[in-house]
């Protein structure tokens, strides 16, 4: 994966690296018991772009370009900002390929699935049920996540 991390225009509100760190270990938990690991491709991408750190449906036609601009080709891109469309986050996925997993700031933890969840759509899993959320299955026994791979 390449991890881009979005702020504004002048370089400010980056998510915390740390906060990343842990979100990753969280993803790899869960997908633990698939067999599935991911990792991080080189240093984290630092994008200084207004538009990218908070767009909504008006906005979103001018965010492709800026995927097609930041991506590195070969891995899973990866984009942290403050508001995807009012979303904690989405897979913009044009004619069934990933152009970039875009993840709310907010919505980004060691806990939470947010992260699974938009991974698990890029793998092409549909939602399990028709609430509109996956089922949240909890699973028992998993390792600690620093014994893990994950994080730091
Ligand atoms: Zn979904």
């Amino acid at each position: 994966m390449t991890i881009h991390v979005v702020g504004t225009d002048e370089g400010k509100d980056y998510l915390n690296g740390n906060v990343i760190l842990d979100a990753l270990c969280a993803l790899n938990q869960k997908f633990a018991h698939a067999n599935l690991q991911f990792f991080i491709k080189d240093d984290f991408n630092y994008i200084n772009n207004s538009l990218l750190f908070v767009h909504d449906k008006v906005t979103f036609p001018k965010v492709p370009a800026l995927f097609a601009k930041y991506n590195v080709s070969g891995t899973v891109n990866i984009y942290f900002v403050r508001d995807p469309m009012g979303a904690c986050g989405y897979n913009y996925m044009p004619g069934g390929k990933s152009m970039g997993i875009v993840l709310s700031n907010d919505c980004t933890n060691g806990k939470d699935a947010n992260w699974a969840h938009e991974m698990g759509h890029y793998l092409s899993l549909p939602h399990t049920f028709m609430a509109g959320k996956w089922k949240r299955r909890i699973l028992p026994n998993l390792p600690p996540c620093y014994q893990n791979g994950g994080g730091s």
